[in-house]
């Protein structure tokens, strides 16, 4: 028997695990979810002698049900291979009572590399076993980190191309240079003239343009997404939280069955409901600690059970958790509303035009194991510099948070449990704020002194990704207006004529 997945809005909608992953949103638009969380099938101890890989096999076989071992475990080794800096994949660091779950050790030194690794090999053997003859144009809108990390995962699989767009002034200097540079003749970068949300939505449209759709079927192609409420992506990010656990019970800092916390740095909520999904299975968690910075819209919601997004969006030095609606929170919507799709679209259908719904005590009551707070933009910086200076480990502004909430956490709750920190991004990826934590005087430097004194202060070697784009060729030059991005698309794709 197969594991289906329905859309969080209409319950007739079933499709397998292949079918979902090519898909990435339902034909109506919104999310798709396995009808159960499955258990576990290996035992704790039995996990705790397994590899990355293996604990990728152990958990994935669950979830993506129609494909075949050979096809999982041919996805598994393509995506967690060399690319990453160390066989572990996914190393513990332990600093200052706390396990930091390091997820930046991949090609583009963030967390989304650990899902975007994989899911290229998901889709082409989804769109091989469904038939599906066209190339596959994975289309993507960035504000910086999923921009990159897309790019890397896709760069040169067969059978797809991938087009990115990017605020041409909204991106950090590291982070533009990481996608311009980025190699592989199936990758297109364009930088348009506008804002985060103006590419989103032109992204948005083409995918809802029924006319583009006929135009490119006829040439052989169709659009897929890789963002972040891709199943394909999801999944994956529950192997770590499982890979993690069994590595504290090999190393004996646990025993076998004892629970554990986990706090995660939330935005769009993928990761967190990775964890929340891990203990569904039987892994024993006892708190989810969900991190917000100064866009505090979930802290709100855990303290008061009202989601409301009708306030001012900051912006951070966390800039991957700047958002106001968490796409993947609908997911846990859903399932503590008992699977009951009319009740969760109802939800969201206010959320569209009020900005704001509320949960009943009895979907309240579900959410008891999640505990929610934020850290405002000082408490971060410091929370840097103390560990710093404390132990010399030197956290990311991401994770600072987390960190940052983590001692909150501690001190109005006295929980000892261990605890297991997500570690989302290098501070290599954010060198400018993480110096400046540590030390204003470090101000002013250009990005790559930043790093080499990075380097030194916390003794660490200069990530591969780093030192790469210091000399590096710039291999894309794109810009257009923002009215002209399906034009750029059809260009590339050679589908109007002129090519490029
Ligand atoms: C994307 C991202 C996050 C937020 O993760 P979500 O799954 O969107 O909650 C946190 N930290 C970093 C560095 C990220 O890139």
């Amino acid at each position: 028997m197969n594991l289906m997945y329905a859309s969080t809005r209409d319950a007739n909608v079933k499709v397998t695990a292949s079918q979902a992953i090519l898909k990435g949103l339902s034909d109506d638009g919104v999310l798709f979810v396995p009808l159960q969380i499955p258990a576990l099938d290996s035992s704790l101890k039995e996990l705790s002698q397994m590899t990355y890989q293996e604990t990728a096999y152990a958990v994935m076989k669950l979830f993506f049900t129609d494909f075949t071992e050979q096809e999982l475990k041919d996805c598994i080794q393509a995506a967690y291979d060399s690319k990453f800096d160390t066989p572990e994949i996914a190393p513990l660091a332990e600093a200052d009572g706390a396990y930091y779950l390091e997820l930046f050790h991949g090609p583009t030194i963030a967390f989304k590399d650990m899902a975007l690794s994989i899911l290229p090999h998901l889709m082409i053997t989804s769109a091989r076993k469904n038939e599906v003859r066209n190339e596959i144009v994975i289309l993507t809108a960035t504000s910086g980190d999923t921009g990159k990390a897309a790019l890397a995962g896709f760069a040169d699989v067969k059978g797809t191309k991938i087009i990115v767009f990017y605020p041409k002034n909204g991106v950090s200097p590291i982070q533009e240079k990481q996608m311009v540079t980025q190699k592989g003749a199936n990758t297109h970068v364009v930088g348009i003239h506008g804002n985060f949300d103006q590419a989103q939505t032109g992204v948005k449209q083409m995918f809802a343009d029924k006319a583009l759709e006929q135009e490119l079927a006829a040439c052989g192609y169709q659009f897929s997404s890789a963002n972040s409420i891709n199943i394909g992506r999801l999944v994956p990010q529950i192997v770590y939280y499982v890979y993690a656990y069994a590595r504290l019970l090999a190393k004996g800092d646990i025993q076998d069955g004892e629970n554990i916390n986990v706090v995660v740095p939330t935005g769009n909520f993928g990761n967190i409901l990775a964890a929340y999904y891990a203990k569904q299975m039987g892994l024993p968690i006892a708190k989810l600690i969900c991190a917000s910075n100064e866009n505090k819209v979930l802290y709100d919601f855990f303290q008061t059970g009202a989601y409301n997004k009708n306030r001012t969006f900051m912006l951070t030095s966390s800039p991957s958790m700047d958002i106001l609606i968490s796409s993947n929170l609908e997911r846990l919507i859903y399932r503590i509303a008992g699977n009951d799709s009319k009740q969760n679209a109802a939800f969201m259908k206010q959320l569209t035009e009020d900005g704001i719904y509320e949960i009943s005590d009895a979907m309240r009551e579900e959410l008891k194991d999640f505990y929610g707070n934020y850290a405002s933009e000082e408490e971060t910086a410091q929370t840097i510099k103390e560990l710093y200076e404390k132990t010399g480990y030197v956290l990311d502004t991401h994770t600072a948070v987390a960190a940052s909430v983590f001692q909150k956490y501690r001190a109005a709750a006295n929980d000892q449990t261990k605890t297991v920190i997500a570690s989302t991004a290098s501070p290599f990826k954010f060198t400018r704020s993480v110096m400046h934590a540590v030390d204003p005087s470090y101000d002013g430097r250009g990005d790559f002194e930043l790093a080499d004194a990075l380097e030194q202060l916390a003794n660490v070697k200069m990530p591969q990704a780093i030192e790469e784009i210091r000399t590096a060729e710039i291999l894309h030059h794109t810009e257009c207006e923002v009215a002209e991005m399906s034009d750029i698309v059809k260009k590339f794709l050679g589908v109007s004529g002129h090519l490029e």
